[in-house]
């Protein structure tokens, strides 16, 4: 990659579930680490899928992450002369887009490369807007699909399915008792349920 004069940069990676944001991420990350240059990588404490405080992919790679819970927080721990700061999850982080763009800018600005994952829209195919505001600032933007589990196509959205069937729009964003599943599905085959 070539590199700016000072390195700060803004870069978004972004898709719907089982597209490999996190995957990209580490691939990146891992880059940086060969290119001996110094790295910080955060995780919203609301993404508790995975051990707190580690950055892990669903193919098992891991590497160590700070949990945060807003963006004001990672903005006053990114220590001096870091090269790299990552979030993943982004759409997670309990701050509002206007404040997540600032404080992200507010790093790049400083000459730090800012590389976010995260979903671009939520399970009812609506645009997280933290994702698309930073979309919209940042220096590169890689959308990532995933595969249709219905038809084999190219996925760009996020099926929920509670007690087997879909979500309805007015569902919360926690499922309380039911048994809920994401499936990636492309735009035919993705159905919002009733209500
Ligand atoms: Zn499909």
């Amino acid at each position: 990659m070539t590199r700016l004069p000072n390195g700060g940069r803004i870069e978004v990676i972004c898709g719907c579930m089982f597209s490999g944001k996190t995957e990209e991420l580490l691939r990146r990350l891992n880059h940086v680490r060969l290119a001996r240059q110094t790295l910080v990588v955060y995780t919203p404490r609301r993404d508790t899928r995975y051990r707190t405080g580690n950055l892990a992919s669903h193919n098992g790679q891991t590497i160590s992450a700070i949990s945060v819970s807003t963006i004001q927080e990672i903005v006053a721990h990114v220590p001096e002369g870091v090269s790299v700061a990552a979030i993943d999850e982004v759409q997670f982080l309990e701050s509002d887009p206007a404040a997540v763009v600032s404080g992200c800018q507010t790093l790049a600005d400083r000459g730090i490369r800012v590389i976010v994952a995260g979903l671009d829209q939520d399970f009812r195919a609506k645009p997280f807007s933290i994702v698309s505001e930073l979309m919209a600032v940042a220096e590169q933007v890689d959308k990532l699909f995933a595969i249709c589990v219905e038809c084999g196509a190219y996925a760009t959205r996020s099926q929920r399915l509670i007690d087997g069937k879909p979500a309805p729009h007015s569902a919360p964003v926690i499922a309380v008792g039911g048994l809920e599943l994401y499936q990636a599905r492309c735009r035919v085959c993705y159905e919002v349920g009733e209500g």
